[in-house]
């Protein structure tokens, strides 16, 4: 069965979506078989991803309101098959902004999702979910599926603030809706070391959550943020990259995480 994770964090611009394409094509590159879920409108993750949101005809939409079965929706991008390093996609696009009130009328609305992936789950080792930047409806059925939250964070004088929002609704999630939910991990990205306050704030880090921040930086680079233009994550586009190869030791970091997470007790 596939362990889930969101990549949540309700600031917009922290990661979120490089994390989801660049972690997604690092752990395919491990060998992994992986789905990636955009669950943001602005389907950024589907166009790194290699495939045109404005073309598809099914998208995770589609699944939540289930006017299609997950299988039906999911999709591959050739660019991706082509380079050997390939995840499965299930994306979105605009039309997915509308979700947020259809839900409102139907019942189990946060369990949606879930119940899509429970029918393909055994196909993957890794399903990513990107959440959009909002503690709202989609980031909720998001949460309601994932074994775990990864919250990508840069390391500045405000990275903390909202963070407290995040922990308290995943505290409240796991109370109420899925008793598997934990915070696996802060990644501290866009790091630039020759910035004294990051590294303040990468130690302070380190003091209060310990075990809960990775131990892979993701550096700033230049090439993680151009790959999308080409309709790749930077793994996949210039994976000599400092940064991709960071993702790569990050996707190593996540491999070695859900082996231990199968023998610890969920905490919030
Ligand atoms: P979010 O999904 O949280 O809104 P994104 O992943 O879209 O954030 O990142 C916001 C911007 O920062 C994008 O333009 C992205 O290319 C850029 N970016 C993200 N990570 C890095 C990095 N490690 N180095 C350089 N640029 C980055
Ligand atoms: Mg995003």
């Amino acid at each position: 069965m596939a362990k889930i994770f969101c990549i949540a964090n309700q600031k917009g611009g922290v990661g979120k979506t490089t994390t989801a394409i660049n972690l997604a094509a690092g752990l395919a590159k491990l060998g992994q078989r992986v789905l990636m879920i955009d669950l943001d409108p602005q389907g950024n993750a589907t166009m790194g991803s290699g495939i045109d949101k404005r073309k598809l005809a099914l998208t995770v939409y589609d699944v939540l309101l289930e006017s299609a079965t997950i299988a039906e929706a999911i999709v591959k991008s050739d660019k991706l098959v082509q380079s050997g390093c390939s995840y499965d996609i299930l994306g979105a696009n605009r039309e997915l902004a509308g979700a947020e009130i259809e839900l409102v009328e139907v019942t189990r609305r946060e369990k949606r999702l879930k119940l899509a992936l429970a029918q393909v789950d055994t196909e993957y080792d890794f399903v990513l979910i990107d959440c959009p930047p909002s503690l709202s409806m989609l980031t909720l059925n998001g949460l309601c599926c994932a074994h775990g939250v990864i919250v990508p964070m840069q390391c500045e004088y405000f990275a903390l603030e909202g963070l407290t929002d995040l922990v308290n609704t995943i505290k409240q999630v796991h109370a109420n809706l899925n008793k598997d939910l934990q915070i696996i991990g802060l990644l501290r990205v866009m790091f630039d070391p020759r910035i004294t306050l990051q590294q303040q704030v990468s130690e302070q880090l380190k003091e209060h959550f310990s075990d809960k921040v990775f131990n892979t930086v993701i550096p700033r680079n230049v090439r993680l943020a151009e790959a999308p233009s080409y309709g790749l994550p930077g793994v996949v586009f210039d994976p000599s990259a400092k940064g991709a190869q960071a993702f790569v030791n990050f996707a190593q970091e996540m491999v070695e995480r859900v082996k231990t997470m199968n023998h610890k007790p969920a905490q919030p």
